[in-house]
């Protein structure tokens, strides 16, 4: 028996929302991960199942290695598409916000999904939510959306109406969140799910290698090169760092995706509990965190890099150069002597 997370309160306000309307939409953060997609298309294949027939709108495309995932053709991207989800976005009547916690994670999507008359209901497990939606169920301690789509929809008492794609879909939110089951994955009941999906018929281990044995020969190389030439080790403070320009991620044919993963990389050298990641991105400098035990990667990111996100995994941005980021980056890094 899987115990129950979500208030009872919660359960029935969203039963009701869903009930009243016809027209649903369902939108995740920018750069959407393998949460992002789980939670969206696990949600979108229940609601299919009772015969609802939402629309998924992410803000920019998600990764080439997720493009397996059942149902996953039917996603607009607001980037490439923006006029037509405007539209959506003003007609619809019910908006589920997944796997972030303040609109400003939704980036160019943000007004049209703030001003849409819509009512909103945020499914997340990052700390703050923010007071925009109507009905919020948040819940940090829960290691993925994914998981959360789960209670949620067996709460409504809707257990039989998961299908093998919304389960393939809700497995892939929670091994994505989890890297794998390797952090943020004690939690016993995770496992009792993963039972329960398993039992509906997932293949854990083919949606294993679809989602991290997937790669290009670019991305492999790419990883290469920024190991070997790129990672600086600040041993005093068990930390490291990799960057990469334009230019260079250009030399190896970036595409989305291709950096998932890197930050985590340097965790494994014995005594490094934090890593972190600067890509340079067409407009800004990305930031991935990334932390083990008590170091509050989060903290750095919110501190620095005007980010957030979870204690062992954060992101955050910077308008800044590279050489101005690293910089910020190196001077402070003191200040966190204490949490190591
Ligand atoms: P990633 O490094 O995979 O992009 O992000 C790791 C986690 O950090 C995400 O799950 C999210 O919680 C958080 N995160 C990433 N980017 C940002 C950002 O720009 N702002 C905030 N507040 N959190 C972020
Ligand atoms: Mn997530």
């Amino acid at each position: 028996m899987i115990s129950k997370i979500i208030a009872e309160d919660l359960i029935s306000k969203v039963e009701n929302a869903i009930d009243a309307v016809d027209k649903i939409t369902i939108v995740v953060h920018v750069g959407p991960d393998g949460d992002a997609m789980g939670s969206s298309l696990a949600l979108w294949h229940y609601l299919m199942t009772i015969e609802k027939d939402p629309i998924i709108i992410v803000p920019t495309e998600y990764p080439n290695f997720l493009s397996w995932m059942p149902g996953i053709e039917q996603v607009l991207v607001y980037e490439n598409d923006k006029e037509k989800c405007d539209d959506i976005f003003e007609k619809t009547e019910l908006i589920f916000t997944l796997d972030f916690n303040v609109p400003s994670r939704m980036a160019k999507m943000e007004h049209a999904v703030i001003n849409s008359p819509a009512p909103k209901i945020l499914v997340d497990h990052h700390l703050h939510p923010g007071d925009y939606a109507q009905i919020a169920i948040s819940y940090p301690e829960i290691s993925s959306t994914s998981e959360l789509i789960f209670r949620l929809i067996c709460r409504m008492g809707d257990f039989s109406k998961i299908n093998i794609a919304c389960a393939e879909c809700i497995y892939t939110g929670m091994m994505t969140d989890t890297g794998g089951f390797t952090y943020n994955s004690n939690k016993a009941e995770i496992y009792s799910i993963i039972f329960e999906l398993i039992k509906l018929g997932v293949d854990k281990d083919d949606i294993y290698r679809k989602v991290f044995n997937n790669y290009s020969a670019d991305r492999m190389r790419l990883m290469g090169y920024a190991l070997h030439k790129k990672m600086k080790l600040y041993p005093e403070y068990q930390t490291a760092l990799i960057t990469l320009s334009l230019k260079e991620l250009e030399e190896f044919n970036f595409q989305n995706g291709d950096a998932e993963g890197l930050v985590n990389m340097p965790l494994s050298i014995n005594g490094v509990v934090f890593s972190v990641f600067m890509r340079e991105d067409s407009d800004k400098i990305k930031i991935s965190l990334r932390s083990q035990g008590s170091f509050p990667a989060n903290k750095v990111s919110a501190d620095l890099f005007n980010g957030g996100g979870h204690l062992n995994a954060a992101g955050g941005e910077s308008y800044s150069t590279m050489a101005v980021a690293v910089k910020k980056f190196e001077d402070n890094l003191a200040d966190y002597k204490d949490f190591l």
